[in-house]
């Protein structure tokens, strides 16, 4: 990951179209960068956007978000791209808490929902 800047993409199961969705839509913007996921969600970008440069962690559940946390805490992410799902209850509730907790503490720009992503993809390239 060394060199290019990198962003983190994570959406729970109902957020999962809208993730592919945004992905197509903002292909253009993301390339370029560097993309690392949790695994079904990286899947998913990739087949709608498959040019993408895409490292595929485990999925959430089976420990994909912590996997993100620790690369933020050692400052290989630049933005972190989540959506959550408020209306699930989740077995990895506290690794999403965890994993946000870092960006925080971090200070990593971060949207957890789609209109704000929406507004922190367009300054990515400037
Ligand atoms: P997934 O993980 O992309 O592997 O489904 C996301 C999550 O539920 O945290």
């Amino acid at each position: 990951m060394a060199g290019s800047k990198c962003i983190a993409l994570i959406a729970h199961d109902q957020k999962k179209d809208a993730m592919a969705e945004f992905a197509r839509r903002n292909a253009a913007a993301l390339t370029g960068w560097h993309i690392v996921a949790t695994g079904t969600t990286g899947g998913r970008v990739l087949d709608v956007a498959p040019d993408l440069k895409v490292t595929r962690m485990k999925s959430g559940p089976l420990g994909g978000d912590q996997q993100i946390g620790a690369l933020i805490a050692t400052g290989e992410i630049d933005m972190l791209i989540f959506f959550i799902d408020p209306l699930t209850p989740l077995p990895h509730d506290v690794d999403v808490k965890a994993l946000t907790r870092l960006a925080v503490l971090y200070d990593i720009p971060m949207a957890l929902n789609e209109s704000t992503a929406e507004r922190l993809i367009k300054t990515l390239n400037h």
